[in-house]
């Protein structure tokens, strides 16, 4: 087990859509393990493999008891949207902002053996699902963002500097954040 570290916004990996995994064996397996310990160190609700420098569909989550992964994520969606409430995500370090996330969802894929997934999740769990699905499509949360909120979001990533500061830094500060939201913070 290792613990990764996290890939920060500039980071064109962050920027990258995934790739679908086709190869399960214990590579596999160690990298999920070493992911889902990562994702507890920093005391995230999730963590995409992008994330961690890995341009792989995988993704860990943990949310209110419910744990584990997800390969090749496909998320079919209600049409209604849950209530706002602030996200977080580990790349981009002490921000926070709400962003319309679809009420329920219904997730499919596959786990490190390769046998089928099949979840259905609301609350806090099923904009877990999709926030890391986000991430595996190359895409972050800030980018999800409209009017005052964007404004003041990429004002903030801007002046952050965050290639001024160590990663040890950024973890620390990221684990900051995401005592402050609870489980709010996702990957
Ligand atoms: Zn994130």
């Amino acid at each position: 087990m290792a613990i990764l570290s996290i890939r920060i916004i500039g980071d064109p990996v962050l920027r990258t859509p995934a790739e679908e995994v086709t190869e399960f064996g214990p590579e596999l397996a160690k990298l999920i393990e070493d992911m889902a310990e990562t994702m507890a160190d920093v005391r995230g609700a999730g963590l995409a493999a992008p994330q961690v420098g890995i341009s792989k569909r995988i993704f860990t989550y943990s949310v209110d008891g419910a744990e584990g992964h997800v390969i090749n994520p496909v998320i079919a969606a209600s049409d209604d949207f849950a209530p706002d409430e602030p996200e977080g995500c580990l790349s981009v370090p002490g921000l926070g902002f709400s962003v319309r996330r679809h009420r329920w969802v219904r997730i499919t894929g596959v786990d490190k053996n390769g046998g089928p997934l099949d979840m259905e999740a609301t609350g806090l769990l099923a904009k877990c699902f999709q926030h890391e699905t986000d991430h595996l499509d190359g895409k972050l949360y800030v980018d999800r963002l409209e009017g005052e909120d964007r404004k003041t979001a990429l004002r903030a990533i801007r002046t952050a500097n965050y290639h001024n500061v160590t990663a040890e830094t950024l973890t620390k500060r990221a684990r900051t954040v995401g005592s402050a939201f609870g489980a709010g913070a996702a990957g």
